[in-house]
This record gives C-alpha cells, sequence and structure tokens, in this order.
C-alpha cells in the first residue's frame, strides 16, 4: 500500500483533506513575502502572515506538499549531501497547518492516525521527543496515544548539550516559532546511530520522520518572543523519509525517485557502481537546481542565483569525476519531470528554459574545471598538514570560477579543510585592488545577500570582466 512516492503524496493530502483541511498548492521556492528568507525551507513559509494573524484565509486549517530548498540561510544542508542517509538540497515537506483551530491533542493525534492506521508503520519502531518542559505534550503522548514513558525523550534547546537535536523550532532568526514534538522511526540495530538527545544521534538509525509545532511566539529582531493571536500548529515530514520506510529501504536515496534519477545518470555516464556518492549527490542536486530555476533563479554571482550556481557547479564536478565528456546534468531534466509526477507541474511549464539554462551553466563552467582541477589536485598533492591555504582557493575561484565551497566539497573527500579566513582575506584584498584601480567591482561579491535575483541573464566572471552572458539568445 502506498509504495510510491506519489501515491503517498495524494494519500497525505486526501487524509487531511477528509479531516477537514483545505488542500493548498505548493508555493514558489522563492519565498513571495519574505525578504528574511533564502528560499523556502518548510510547508509554513507561505503561512507566515497567517500565523502572525496578519493574513487572513478563508480556511483555518491547511495542508500541502511544500517543495523545500535547504542550501543556505538557517536551514542549510549542502555539505550533509552525499554524508547522511535523510538529507537533500531539495525535498517535499507534507504538512498540515492549523490557524487558531486546533492545538497539541489533534495535532498529535492526527500524526500518530496517519502513520500507524493509514500507514501502518509498526508503532514499536517509533519513539517521540518532546519540549523539556511541556509536560502537556508528556500526558497526550503517554496517556491518550499510549506510548511508553521510556519512549517519550525530553530535549531542550541544547545550548551546550553533546547532541544537535533542538525542540524549540524556528523558521528563521525571526518569525514565528515554538516548542516541538518530533517523531522517529528506527531502522534497525544493524545500522550505527542512538535515540535522539544522545551523542549518537547524527547517525542513521533512528530517522525523524515528523515535526509538529506548536506555533506560540514571533521571534523579534532583539531575540523577544512575543505570543502569537492563536496558538497554532504546523507540521512538516519529509516524503522521501516516509517513502524510504514505506518502500522497506533505509536511505532516501533508494526509493523510487532517486533510483530512477541514479540509473538514468548512470547511463548518460556509462557508470556501473550504482553506489557510487557523486551519483547520489548528482541526483539530489539535479531536483534543488532544475525546481529553482523553475521558479525564477538563474545562475548568477550573487543571492539566489549564486547558491544556484554553485550548486550547479559541484553537481559538474561531481560528473566529471565519474568521466564525463560531455554536459550531461540538463539530460536529467525529462527522468525528472517523469518521477516527480503532481509535484513537477512547474517543471512540465519551463522545461526549456530549465534545460537551456542549466546547460549554458554546465558549459560555461566546463571551460575552467579541468585546469582548476588540475592545480588543485597539484596543490593537494604537495601539502604538508591537513588545511588547503586560502590564496589557492581564492585563485580557483577568481581565475577558473570555483566557488570556495566546491573547493572545500574536493577537499573534504581526501580529509582536507579549506582556509576560509585567509580566502575571504585574498578576496577584500583583490577587491580593494579592483576599487584602486577604479574597475567595476561586481565579480567579487561572493556574499549570500538575498537579493531577488530573477533575471535571465548571468555575469561571467572567468576571465576577470564582467561579461554578461545571454542565456536566452539562441
Ligand atoms: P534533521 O534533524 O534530520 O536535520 P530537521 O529537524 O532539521 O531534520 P525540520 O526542520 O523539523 O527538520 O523539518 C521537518 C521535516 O522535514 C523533518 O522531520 C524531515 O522529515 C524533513 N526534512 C528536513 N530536512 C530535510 C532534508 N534536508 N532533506 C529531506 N528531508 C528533510
Ligand atoms: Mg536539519
Ligand atoms: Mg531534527
Ligand atoms: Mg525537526
Amino acid at each position: 500500500m502506498y509504495q510510491t512516492t506519489a501515491a503517498l503524496r495524494s494519500a497525505f493530502l486526501e487524509f487531511f483533506r477528509r479531516n477537514s483541511h483545505q488542500v493548498v498548492d505548493s508555493s514558489s521556492l522563492v519565498p513571495g513575502n519574505d525578504p528574511t528568507l533564502l528560499f523556502t525551507n518548510a510547508g509554513m513559509n507561505q503561512f507566515k502572515d497567517v500565523f502572525l494573524g496578519e493574513d487572513k484565509r478563508d480556511y483555518s486549517r491547511a495542508t500541502t506538499a511544500q517543495r523545500c530548498v535547504r542550501a543556505g540561510g538557517k536551514h542549510n544542508d549542502l555539505d550533509n549531501v552525499g554524508y547522511t542517509a535523510r538529507h537533500h538540497t531539495f525535498f517535499e515537506m507534507l504538512g498540515n497547518f492549523s490557524f487558531g483551530d486546533y492545538f497539541k491533542h489533534d495535532a498529535i493525534r492526527f500524526a500518530w492516525t496517519f502513520l500507524t492506521e493509514e500507514l501502518k508503520l509498526p508503532k514499536e519502531r517509533l519513539c517521540v521527543t518532546i519540549y523539556e518542559t511541556d509536560d502537556e505534550a508528556f500526558e497526550i503522548w503517554n496517556k491518550e496515544i499510549g506510548v511508553a514513558a521510556e519512549n517519550i525523550i525530553r530535549i531542550g534547546d541544547n545550548k551546550g548539550a553533546a547532541f544537535a537535536s533542538d525542540n524549540f523550532w524556528q523558521m528563521g532568526d525571526t518569525g514565528p516559532c515554538g516548542p516541538c514534538t518530533e517523531i522517529f522511526y528506527d531502522h534497525g540495530e544493524h545500522i550505527w546511530g542512538g535515540r535522539p538527545g544522545t551523542p549518537e544521534e547524527d547517525g542513521d538509525r533512528f530517522i525523524e520522520i515528523w515535526n509538529i509545532v506548536f506555533m506560540q511566539y514571533n521571534r523579534q529582531a532583539d531575540g523577544t518572543m512575543e505570543p502569537l493571536p492563536k496558538p497554532s500548529v504546523d507540521t512538516g515530514m519529509g516524503i522521501e523519509r516516509i517513502a524510504a520506510i514505506m518502500q522497506g529501504v533505509h536511505s532516501n536515496y533508494e526509493i523510487d525517485i532517486f533510483q530512477s534519477l541514479i540509473k538514468k545518470t548512470a547511463e548518460i555516464l556509462g557508470v556501473t557502481d550504482l553506489e557510487n556518492k557523486s551519483l547520489r549527490v548528482i541526483a539530489d542536486h539535479i531536483r534543488s537546481c532544475a525546481f529553482l530555476v523553475a521558479d525564477g533563479v538563474m545562475p548568477s554571482n550573487e543571492g539566489r542565483g549564486y547558491v544556484l550556481r554553485r550548486i550547479i557547479r559541484r553537481a559538474v564536478r561531481h560528473g566529471n569525476k565519474l568521466g564525463a565528456t560531455e554536459s550531461f546534468f540538463y539530460k536529467l531534466v525529462p527522468t525528472l519531470i517523469e518521477v516527480m509526477g503532481d509535484a513537477a507541474k512547474e517543471l512540465v511549464a519551463t522545461q526549456a528554459i530549465v534545460e537551456k539554462a542549466l546547460k549554458a551553466e554546465e558549459e560555461q563552467f566546463a571551460r575552467t574545471l579541468e585546469r582548476g582541477l588540475g592545480i588543485l589536485d597539484n596543490a593537494l598533492s604537495q601539502l604538508e598538514g591537513k588545511v588547503l591555504d586560502g590564496e589557492t582557493a581564492f585563485k580557483l575561484y577568481d581565475t577558473y570560477g570555483f566557488p570556495v565551497d566546491l573547493t572545500a566539497d574536493v577537499c573534504r573527500e581526501r580529509d582536507i579543510t579549506v582556509d576560509e579566513a585567509g580566502f575571504e582575506a585574498a578576496m577584500a584584498e583583490q577587491r580593494s585592488r579592483a576599487q584602486a584601480a577604479g574597475q567595476f567591482d561586481t565579480d567579487y561579491n561572493d556574499s549570500l545577500k538575498i537579493d531577488a535575483e530573477t533575471e535571465f541573464c548571468g555575469y561571467n566572471n572567468l576571465n576577470g570582466e564582467a561579461k554578461v552572458v545571454a542565456l536566452y539568445a539562441d
């Protein structure tokens, strides 16, 4: 039952529709009304103003399958891709929302009913966390739902703890937030990892599937928390994580969507080892890159466009590692459209633009990639110690178009880090030299400042000039 990811998506929305929720379309990856946010990173983003009481809808319960990107800003999983079984740069978040309607009791019951009755997950594989002082949530889980006390783990703000989890959810440094309760699935002893709240929790044995936030506050820029007009509920469950469980596999990369993308990539590149990590990275990155372009982001040297550029270049580098001799990345778009089903509407409408933009970026980077990799290889083979100097990282950035995180990605494979402070210093020096010489300075803007970058052209800084590349001129 509900084996495919597409079937799960419909089952989720249908379950909440039956329970009086309005099914709302996913919003764009470019947040419409929120300059504090780089990309849409959760289902609640499009409802932020509703939670704050500044926007009214004609429904008080909603459900969505929201496309999300976590590759910058407060929630950034770019460096987890290829390293964990559960993180993507792009994923779909299934969510149900209450705007001053139901609160803790129903939110917990809906989630538990969906998982254990609709999907029939074995209860003994599930455990939950609650915010450390939330006795009300404890009572609901324990007395009403029947989860044993030892399977309800109290977790606080986690300051100074030896583990990462934190049961106070916030979208960003400001905005709606509140205590949360999370549901974890135990993939079994054969996988390394510990229960939430232990130092081993970052392993992939116990995987968080669903986060239920009791939205109660609006965090201000100065850190103070104002109560929201009405207590509300925001929940999020990564569809790829629940699909992995339903499909009887451990890693998200083994689910239907990723297997199709991995097989297609392997076929294009003539790779036979389907377990190769670079295939996973490429399968991940095509989703974020294609959907970002579909939502109007174009590769560029600043803001959102630069995040996109960085992800494309990382994918192209992994393709090169697998022996790519010509552009391959854009060729994955048709497979992506096929596997994403109902979630691919925007991609279908923009397919030609997306393919063209990805191809142009790949071709542009390919011109300098080999030489840059040669220089990096050389520097690494002569390296004494475990840190690559900032000068070399800057040269790769400046002359060969290597975003510093791409250099770091190559280095990490050899257990080496990059002197990022040295890189910043070299960049600052270059910038002041350029200014002194009165040169046009756009090229050295490496910051991730948010500036709603949607123009249909990119800047080519590879030869030190601000040369406009018209992506759309045939
Ligand atoms: P984790 O602790 O595993 O990094 P999280 O607590 O950061 O997850 P939330 O912000 O609570 O995640 O997001 C809600 C849900 O979205 C998670 O429970 C998970 O199912 C899913 N999710 C979060 N980040 C990712 C990601 N990078 N890739 C895929 N799914 C994700
Ligand atoms: Mg996370
Ligand atoms: Mg978590
Ligand atoms: Mg969470």
